[in-house]
């Protein structure tokens, strides 16, 4: 499958692989709200225009089959419309807002009726974990991400996040942690409002804990990989969203500094 995926698009193609193309468009139909039948259509129209034996997959079905069997299949989540929760583990079955009590589904605008079954907001969820696996499944990639740890120089020159300060600190104060040079630490950019309700499904306390099993192609054993949230990009005020605490106005969270140490 991985084969397959790296094909290019079609004979001669240098531009795009099977996967590139697809992910691309897939890309778009999220970003777009285009309906399923919508993107089918598109796939078999570009499938007609591309040359002959050309890998496009020609319906959605075949497009999720290709991504599905990579690791990269997703789940949409609802969310509430002011980002409070998803509706998910205990408030899966829910029709309100535990914390806003705004219903889960849309009101339609002219009657201010709830449409009853249409989702106000849904997260599109595309589960890490396997792509950790895969990337380790990978022999060249799992020979990377080792030689970044081995290649390390303490000179003070900054190179690579490895000689940021922040890296140095966990590797401080979670020796165990360091001590695996397989374990990945994240870094998201930008995270928006209410973060930390949209991060909840990524599992990072499990995944910081227990860590999750993978197989390394290039050493060719299984071992148990960890990750940490190591950084984000963003304003001070934005720390305070990513703790889920309150970070202005008469609700404003003292303790916020002590759950960000
Ligand atoms: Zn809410």
């Amino acid at each position: 499958m991985f084969d397959d995926a790296k094909k290019p698009l079609y004979p001669g193609c240098k531009k795009f692989t099977k996967l590139s193309a697809l992910v691309r468009l897939y890309n778009l139909k999220i970003r777009y709200g285009w309906s399923n039948t919508n993107f089918s259509e598109l796939l078999s129209i570009i499938s007609d225009l591309l040359p002959d034996n050309n890998e496009i997959p020609t319906s959605l079905y075949e497009a999720k089959k290709t991504l599905g069997a990579l690791g990269l299949s997703y789940q949409k989540i609802d969310a509430c419309h002011n980002d409070c929760c998803l509706y998910r583990k205990e408030y899966a079955n829910s029709t309100k807002c535990p914390k806003c009590s705004l219903s889960r589904w849309k009101i339609n605008k002219n009657s201010t009726k709830e449409n009853n079954g249409v989702t106000a907001k849904q997260m599109w969820y595309f589960p890490i974990v396997p792509r950790f696996i895969r990337i380790f499944k990978n022999l060249e990639n799992a020979k990377n991400l080792r030689c970044r740890a081995m290649d390390r120089k303490v000179d003070g020159i900054m190179r690579h996040p490895t000689d940021t300060p922040s890296w140095r600190l966990i590797d401080h104060m979670w020796p165990t942690f360091e001590s695996e040079q397989r374990n990945l630490r994240l870094g998201p950019k930008r995270p928006r409002y209410d973060i930390n309700t949209y991060l909840a499904p990524f599992g990072l306390k499990i995944l910081w804990k227990e860590g999750v099993q993978c197989f390394d192609a290039y050493k060719e054993e299984y071992f148990t990989l960890r990750v940490v949230l190591l950084w984000t990009i963003n304003d001070f005020p934005a720390y305070g969203n990513l703790c889920g605490c309150s970070v202005k106005g008469f609700r404003l969270d003292q303790n916020m500094e002590k759950r960000l140490l």
